[in-house]
């Protein structure tokens, strides 16, 4: 198996020359790391903008032909800084003027997804000169299907363009090539989406993704006071946290990964030395009976009763159909004997209410159809909960303790994740109760 790292560098990682100083001592420090792959340069202070951010304004002021001096001059001013304070090349020079004909001439060329790309492009460029490292181009490598799924062939594509393990390599995330033969960015935050496809098809040995946090905390520190770093946390577990809101990488960074058991580990840029929190493969046990808490506002309820539903054949089919139909996801379904509960995103539901209330009236006579909307979804998860007894019992005591009104109870089949239901407006105290009483 190789022993190669891929190491992706996030926006706050690389905004500016200080950061890329970081960026090559961090790769200095470990002969494995050879496969970079960076973001655009990303804010420097909470109130600028990222770089991607100004690409997408150019290109819609000048689509409209509207002057898009302002946001250009300050992507073309951040490149130039950065080239500039540590002596590289004015190779971007050239490209930067290209892609400002683009905009002026409005060419055929020009897109919304190619104009965004340009940030991890240019970025890249420059990096991979800093590194004296080669520089590999995403477009020609990393391909969609129609679906914009990743091609099959992709992974062999990786493979052989980066197939010299000696060498180091820098690839710009975030994009690859649709089956037209244009650029097509993934959705936001999506270089992690392309470390981990870079990780998969060269089997590394570890996927570095680094960022401006020293990893996952158990809780938000915006709601819970100076959370508990989480130091391991498994796929499994991610993804029902991730779901629930508790996210430092994108969700779909996680599939390339955990289907060749590559560990991840999320680090700390300005804090190298930090553990970080691994992300692998099997359950680990940990000092706590639970490894996070999350909570995500903005769903509602569906609750339909009528007498005898258990003995109606096909009832909850006929239900998701109705929902099926309008294009309604469902998160939750929880249901008693005589009724169902059907949990979805408030934004979705808005648009098609009528229709689906309509229809299931119709279709289903139920004795009571109602929606309760400012529900939030709150996630305890943790493998150590399987196993142990009183994990329920303690959270619905902390719950009960703190006069918080459970309306919805959902112990995952997946059983590492009891999901409640509360007010929007009790979400935060909820967390801060679920935390309190399994964390001391
Ligand atoms: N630059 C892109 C964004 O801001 C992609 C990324 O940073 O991962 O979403």
């Amino acid at each position: 198996m190789s022993k190669r790292i891929v190491c992706k560098f996030g926006g706050s990682s690389v905004a500016d020359a200080k950061q890329f100083k970081k960026v090559k001592s961090i790769t200095d420090a470990n002969p494995a790391r050879k496969i970079i792959v960076v973001s655009a340069p990303g804010k420097r202070s909470p109130e600028e903008t990222k770089l991607t951010d100004l690409f997408y304004s150019a290109y819609d002021l000048a689509k409209k032909s509207l002057d898009y001096s302002e946001p250009w001059n300050m992507i073309s001013q951040r490149f130039s800084e950065i080239a500039q304070e540590l002596n590289l090349s004015n190779a971007i020079n050239t490209e930067l003027e290209q892609i400002n004909l683009q905009l002026k001439d409005k060419s055929e060329t020009l897109s919304s997804d190619y104009l965004a790309s340009r940030g991890e492009y240019l970025n890249a460029i420059l990096i991979a000169e800093y590194l004296d490292a080669e520089f590999i181009d995403a477009f020609p490598i990393i391909s969609f299907d129609d679906k914009y799924r990743i091609s099959p062939n992709t992974y062999n594509n990786i493979a052989k363009a980066i197939e010299d393990e000696s060498k180091v390599y820098v690839i710009p995330g975030f994009y690859g090539s649709d089956l037209h033969g244009q650029i097509k960015t993934f959705s936001r935050g999506g270089s992690d989406i392309t470390g981990a496809i870079l990780a998969n098809a060269i089997d590394a040995a570890l996927y570095e993704n680094w960022t401006d946090v020293s990893g996952m905390l158990m809780a938000d520190p915006r709601i819970v006071k100076d959370p508990k770093p989480i130091e391991y946390i498994s796929y499994r577990e991610i993804r029902e946290l991730a779901y629930s809101g508790a996210s430092v990488l994108h969700d779909e960074s996680i599939s390339p990964c955990r289907a060749k058991n590559i560990p991840i580990n999320i680090k700390n840029t300005n804090k190298p030395e930090d553990y970080g929190t691994i992300i692998g493969p099997t359950p680990q046990s940990s000092k706590h009976p639970i490894t996070g808490v999350a909570g995500r506002k903005g769903f509602s309820m569906i609750y339909i009763e009528k007498t005898m539903m258990n003995k109606e054949i096909g009832f909850g089919r006929r239900v998701l159909a109705i929902l099926e139909y309008e294009g309604l996801s469902y998160e939750l379904s929880p249901s008693a004997i005589d009724s169902m509960n059907i949990v979805v995103d408030s934004k979705e539901l808005y648009a098609v209410q009528e229709s689906v209330l309509e229809n299931i009236t119709q279709q289903m006579r139920p004795d009571q159809l109602k929606v309760f909307t400012g529900i939030s979804l709150i996630a305890t998860v943790g493998h150590g909960m399987t196993d142990k007894i009183g994990v329920a019992a303690t959270l619905f005591n902390a719950l009960a303790d703190n006069s918080i009104n459970v309306r919805i109870i959902d112990q995952g089949s997946s059983q590492i994740n009891i999901i409640i239901g509360v007010s929007e407006s009790e979400t935060e105290r909820a967390i801060q109760s679920i935390y309190k009483a399994f964390i001391n």
